[in-house]
């Protein structure tokens, strides 16, 4: 039988969220119409120098059938030793789906595994569906200004990653646990002759949007606006709103013109506030993972057809600062 194989994003002894979305987005694959047939069987593999625990929370979360893989060189992630032992494991799996997060170890381990296993591999999927000739995916190309919709062409297996906050997490609560199985698989670098990297240490980066995270309100400012010298209408505007904080999108922290404390997105904060005003902001998958939880959404974009539009209770088709000049102006 074929199989769904998630790998559960495991960081510093912890299960990250988007294991969760990953455990959806295989039932999805599973219940698709040209799987529905013969339906693969879903395994979530949990690699870890002791998995037991995790993967028994796993297995309850989800009702999903889960293998502990235990490799006791694992004190540390680095992408060799995964590979090695990923790939022993799962060539013998017969699998068709192999579901990875789109997260900086997933981006890491994926193409190799996909290599070692003579795989397609799809990297960035923010959308899975069907047509009569089988499963279709999409992912953002050109720095997201565009959707490539691709389409594995033969029977090999397809090592998908897949971008955070896109795929609804399993909501499961209760219900019958999936079953634990525990492999052990050594890592033996003399045997593949691999080693090549050592995990030295891990630093925590300074993160100081503790604020950005609590506030009800957030104004947030994207490439729209055009210069730095342009960020001090943001803020006028964010004083119109009780206790707003100012966000940013990543284009203007890779640009130094705000600090990285103010970032949402994959790579910056997640947020929930209760509005979140967008000004120039286009709505890229990166960034909607960081604010896809905040309650209104109001954004202000010249172009009508701007992916944050689809995602906003209000949409104002206007240029940002004449947007504001005129607000400020109008409220005296
Ligand atoms: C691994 C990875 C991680 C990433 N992490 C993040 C992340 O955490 N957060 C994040 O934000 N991005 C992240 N990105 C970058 C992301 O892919 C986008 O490039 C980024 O979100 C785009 O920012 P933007 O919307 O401000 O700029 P653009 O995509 O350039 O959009 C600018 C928007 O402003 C509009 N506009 C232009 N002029 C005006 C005007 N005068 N008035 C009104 N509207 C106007 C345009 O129509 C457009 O919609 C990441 C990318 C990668 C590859």
């Amino acid at each position: 039988m074929k199989q769904i194989l998630v790998i559960a994003e495991i960081f510093a002894g912890q299960i990250r969220p988007i294991t969760w979305e990953l455990a959806a987005a295989a039932r999805k694959i599973k219940n698709s119409p040209p799987l529905k047939q013969l339906p693969p069987a879903i395994h979530i593999i949990v690699p870890a120098d002791n998995p037991t625990t995790l993967s028994e929370k796993i297995a309850k979360q989800t009702g999903i059938d889960v293998i502990g893989l235990q490799i006791p060189e694992l004190k540390t992630y680095t992408s060799e030793i995964y590979i090695y032992c990923l790939e022993q494991l799962t060539k013998k799996m017969n699998p068709s789906h192999i579901l990875i997060a789109h997260t900086s170890q997933g981006q890491d381990f994926a193409p190799g595994l996909a290599l070692g296993l003579d795989a397609a591999s799809i990297p960035g999927v923010n959308g899975i569906r069907s047509d009569e000739n089988g499963l279709i995916y999409s992912r953002p190309a050109f720095n997201n200004t565009r959707n490539m919709i691709v389409r594995p062409t033969s029977n090999r297996p397809v090592v998908l990653t897949l971008m955070p906050g896109i795929f609804k997490q399993d909501g499961r609560k209760g219900g019958k646990p999936g079953q634990v199985d525990i492999r052990k698989i050594s890592f033996a670098p003399a045997a593949c002759g691999k080693e090549r990297i050592q995990h030295r240490r891990t630093m925590r980066k300074v993160c100081e949007n503790q604020a950005l995270k609590e506030a009800k309100v957030i104004v947030a400012a994207g490439r729209g606006i055009k210069g730095k010298e342009d960020l001090k209408a943001v803020f006028n505007f964010a004083q119109y709103f009780p206790a707003a904080a100012i966000g940013a999108s990543r284009p203007l922290v890779d640009m130094n013109w705000i600090g990285y404390q103010q970032q949402i997105g994959m790579t910056g904060a997640t947020v929930a506030p209760k509005l979140y005003i967008a000004c120039g902001i286009s709505g890229s998958s990166q960034h909607l993972a960081g604010m896809k939880d905040a309650e209104f959404v109001v954004a202000i974009n010249k172009n009508p057809e701007a992916p944050i539009f689809r995602h906003s209770d209000i949409c104002i088709t206007a240029d940002v600062l004449e947007f504001i000049q005129a607000f400020l102006e109008a409220s005296g």
